[in-house]
């Protein structure tokens, strides 16, 4: 069966405004709808044909593919040529776009409650939480990812009906998703039961999801966590979270990065922080030292009566700077190590400069050693 020009089924001609095409949707709509035409199996294909031409010509950059490529520039788009999948899911939003649909066929409040639908639901985005090493972090790396998660099934592509069958306009709603019970006055609407509020009824489910047009799998995906990434840093892979239902698109991954604590270092954005013992003569007499860098290790001269907690400083050798733009620095903090066993010779070499350190603090007052205990 040929499909009618769309044009043609809204009555307008091909440099119809936006406004005119809203206007004449508008009016076919409400003579067509199904809920003013119970039974009437042609009425409900037409308004379906209207909505489907409307849904096409009211968005710009699918009326210019229609107007250069027909039906083939469309089909598969939203709100053309899978009306099969989506029943009438998408035609309340463009109806609701248009004016309240409440209040034209009454009871129903515009938007909201469970019972409202759109046609291609967009699936959720996903978070994953990932931990890694300050080695790693610091390399960059790529990781392998299990990620369960909702896809749209292969087998009916989201429809969830069984290939070569269509899912049916629920007759107990006749699409809408809603019924309506009158109240006094009131009129209230209840999500359909007979359809669960998607407006259509699946009468041979696919096999694959039963129906649900989702399966539940572990996708396994390699991701590049790039060289400087921090702890809260975010990676947004697109398309990468799950699945769309009927034709929606798929959700995105997040990939949230924890980057755990180093023993040997402290970090501070790009820069790195640790502490280097020396032992009393080193820090006397001056020394070269080696320090452990995250690359390895690299020399550093200790200069001739070095305090505790002098801090030096290695230029580049901190972590790389996110987006490839150089390396912080890292500073090593002098820490003196008193040792805690000595063997008899340097008992007695302590022993002989002690006395000659006596001798030295006693020429000095007794506040200004307490300035140099806790200064
Ligand atoms: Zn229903
Ligand atoms: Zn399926």
């Amino acid at each position: 069966m040929s499909k009618k020009d769309y044009y043609e089924l809204l009555g307008v001609g091909r440099n119809a405004t936006e406004q005119e095409l809203k206007s004449a949707y508008k009016r076919l709509a409400i003579r067509y709808h199904p809920d003013k035409n119970p039974g009437d199996p042609a009425a409900e294909e037409t308004f379906k044909e209207v909505a489907e031409a409307y849904g096409v010509l009211s968005n710009a950059e699918q009326r210019a593919r229609y107007d250069r490529f027909g039906h083939a520039g469309v089909s598969g788009s939203a709100g053309a040529g899978n009306w099969g999948a989506q029943g009438f899911g998408g035609i309340e939003d463009i109806l609701g776009d248009l004016f309240g649909f409440g209040d034209v066929f009454g009871g129903r409040s515009g938007g909201g409650g469970g019972g409202r639908r759109s046609g291609g639901q967009r699936g959720a985005d996903l978070r994953y939480d990932l931990e890694i090493t300050l080695e790693e972090s610091a390399a960059g790396m790529t990781a392998q990812l299990r990620i369960p998660r909702l896809e749209t099934c292969d087998t009916c592509t989201g429809s969830g009906a069984k290939s070569g069958t269509q899912a049916e306009t629920c007759t107990t709603c006749s699409g809408a998703g809603q019924v309506r019970y009158q109240q006094g006055f009131f009129s209230v609407a209840r999500t359909c039961g007979a359809c669960r509020g998607t407006g259509r009824i699946i009468k041979t489910p696919c096999e694959t999801c039963k129906g649900a047009g989702r399966t539940e799998r572990e996708r396994e995906l390699e991701i590049k966590v790039p060289a400087g990434v921090e702890t809260g840093s975010r990676l947004r892979i697109t398309g990468e979270g799950e699945g769309g239902a009927s034709g929606g698109g798929a959700g995105d991954l997040y990939v949230v990065l924890h980057v755990k604590e180093h023993e040997g270092f402290e970090r501070q954005g790009s820069n790195l922080y640790a502490a280097v013992p020396v032992t009393f003569a080193q820090a006397a007499l001056g020394s070269d030292i080696m320090v452990k860098t995250l690359n390895g290790e690299q020399p550093l001269k200790i200069p001739a009566g070095t305090q505790t907690g002098t801090v030096f400083r290695l230029k580049g050798q901190g972590m790389p700077v996110l987006g490839g733009r150089g390396n912080g620095d890292l500073f090593v903090s002098v820490a003196l190590r008193t040792p805690t066993t000595l063997t008899r010779d340097q008992r007695r070499l302590l022993e002989e400069l002690s006395k000659i350190e006596d001798r030295d603090l006693e020429d000095k007052g007794l506040i200004d050693r307490v300035r140099d205990i806790f200064g």
